[in-house]
């Protein structure tokens, strides 16, 4: 009976989670679908916890509210630029605790040894499965970390690589093997669980610690939300492996839909930076970021930009048809999102048709300029994908680029000796007029320079976004 209502619940949370998972396709439904899922892995926790008498009432509650008290102070406190490495933090943590799972399983198992309780034996299977548990769990862990460190810039950017790295790498997945077999082998012994298999999880614990150092930190700092979206895919591996250790269907469950779909969205990027996932965790691609050079990419030296006023811009917007605004990376950094919503409202007001284009990468994770403009207040049916708005911009007066530099440099288009040839890119130098805003002529992400900002018909508009965006407003306002 209680087994059944256990069952009960983990099919309502597994539904729950499906449905979660599908609303977070929209910018509109993903607030609520996060929420639902949420909610699903609640009833799961609270079924296992309650059902199976582990906890009182009082122990799960005082559980939750500090569980909660910490999320929600960590979410309230991170600025919206510091989320990449906050899910990189919430990543490791996820993995560390399948890990610990597992060991905590071996313990079990050990404890019934000493006590020669008897029918408790580990398989040579579940011992395979906790050494899986165990090691994908460690990598995630440590990886997430050394992410963790790149991204908020505690560890350098730059890809870190050494003499014997590679054989160092090779000689830790032949140590973790060869303890999985090993565990296998004293697991399937009776009597139970004996120390070899102890010691085999302690080497596999370590040599997993190593190798999530040994697989991130030769990766480029830029490229860290393409691992943490990896990484995240780790993260449900563990868990589902956790599982199938534990034989719990919701973990096997939630396990393989974040496996899943971090392996989906990790394709996503790629395709979208039009990289290789192997070229991604090899590549070096991309170091500290701000470095003020530039290189790689056609010489753009000897070329002068033109430079304009917020007087000059607000003129040219209230008296345009149709204007899209082009978010990136710098939008976040300026936190710009309120300050361009109101800007977009003062257009409307003009009749101006404003629009929104959203570049897959732009910024530093997925969905970024999506959830600042959510945040903001932007109305959904303004978003439009790249996909979706290209063709738009031979019909467009003004582009507006709110410090967005990659997803907008044509020279992905034709220039092979680019870092970013064959990126996907929004067609911006299509617009009658294309306005940058930016800080100086710093390259963005990718160290390049761009090709955008010498055409004849794209003006800059140097400072920060959101000032730039104020001052154009007041002056909107005015005309
Ligand atoms: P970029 O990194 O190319 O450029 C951002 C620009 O913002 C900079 O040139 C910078 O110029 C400007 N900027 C910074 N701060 C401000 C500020 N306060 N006010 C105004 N401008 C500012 O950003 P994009 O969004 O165009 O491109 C994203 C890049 O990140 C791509 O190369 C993509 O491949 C990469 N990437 C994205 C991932 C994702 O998940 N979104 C994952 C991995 C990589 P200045 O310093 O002169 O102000």
């Amino acid at each position: 009976m209680k087994q059944n209502l256990i069952d009960i619940a983990y099919l309502v949370s597994g539904i729950m989670f499906i449905y979660g998972l599908k609303r977070l396709q929209s910018p509109a439904t993903a607030r609520k679908g996060n929420q639902l899922a949420a909610v699903g892995m609640l009833v799961a926790i609270v079924a296992t916890l309650f059902l199976q008498e582990l906890l009182t009432p009082v122990q799960m509650l005082l559980g939750i509210v500090i569980g909660s008290a910490i999320g929600a102070m960590f979410a309230k406190r991170v600025e919206m630029t510091g989320m990449p490495e906050l899910v990189a933090a919430f990543n490791g943590f996820g993995g560390i605790a399948s890990a610990l799972v597992a060991g905590a399983e071996i313990a079990r198992f050990m404890a019934h040894n000493a006590a020669d309780t008897g029918g408790n034996e580990l398989t040579a299977v579940s011992a395979i499965t906790v050494a899986l548990s165990i090691l994908i769990g460690m990598i995630t862990f440590t990886g997430s970390f050394v992410a963790f460190g790149k991204l908020s810039e505690r560890i350098s950017g730059n890809p870190i690589s050494f003499l014997g790295m590679r054989f160092l790498t090779i000689l830790l997945v032949l140590v973790s093997i060869g303890s999985m077999v090993w565990m296998a082998m004293e697991a399937g012994a009776f009597p139970a669980v004996s120390d070899p298999v102890m010691y085999g999880a302690i080497a596999i614990a370590v040599a997993g610690a190593l190798l999530g150092i040994l697989l991130v930190i030769p990766i480029g700092g830029a490229d860290m939300p393409v691992v943490v979206a990896l990484l995240n895919s780790y993260s449900g591996l563990a868990a589902a492996a956790t599982g199938f250790v534990l034989n719990n269907t919701a973990l096997i469950v939630s396990g393989a839909l974040v496996g899943a779909s971090g392996l989906i969205l990790t394709n996503i990027m790629c395709v979208a930076m039009n990289r290789s996932l192997f070229n991604v965790l090899v590549g070096g691609f991309g170091g500290d970021s701000g470095s003020g050079e530039s290189g790689g990419g056609a010489s753009t030296a000897g070329l002068t930009v033109n430079s304009t006023t917020p007087d000059d811009v607000a003129i040219l917007l209230s008296y345009a048809n149709k204007v899209i605004f082009v978010p990136g990376y710098g939008m976040a950094v300026a936190q710009a999102q309120h300050a361009v919503r109101e800007l977009a409202e003062e257009l409307a007001k003009k009749d101006v048709i404003v629009k929104f284009a959203v570049h897959p990468v732009a910024g530093r994770m997925p969905g970024h300029m999506n959830v600042l403009l959510a945040e903001a207040n932007v109305p959904y049916d303004q978003l439009f994908e790249m996909d979706e708005i290209n063709g738009e911009f031979e019909t467009t007066d003004v582009a507006v680029v709110i410090g967005a530099n990659d997803v907008v440099n044509p020279a992905a288009r034709h220039d092979k000796s680019s870092p970013i040839y064959g990126m996907p890119i929004l067609n911006v130098d299509h617009a009658s007029t294309s306005i940058v805003l930016k800080r100086s002529m710093r390259p963005g992400y990718a160290g390049i320079d761009n090709e955008l900002f010498y055409n004849s018909n794209n003006q800059m508009l140097f400072g920060d976004a959101k000032e730039s965006i104020s001052a154009i407003t007041n002056e909107v306002k005015q005309l």
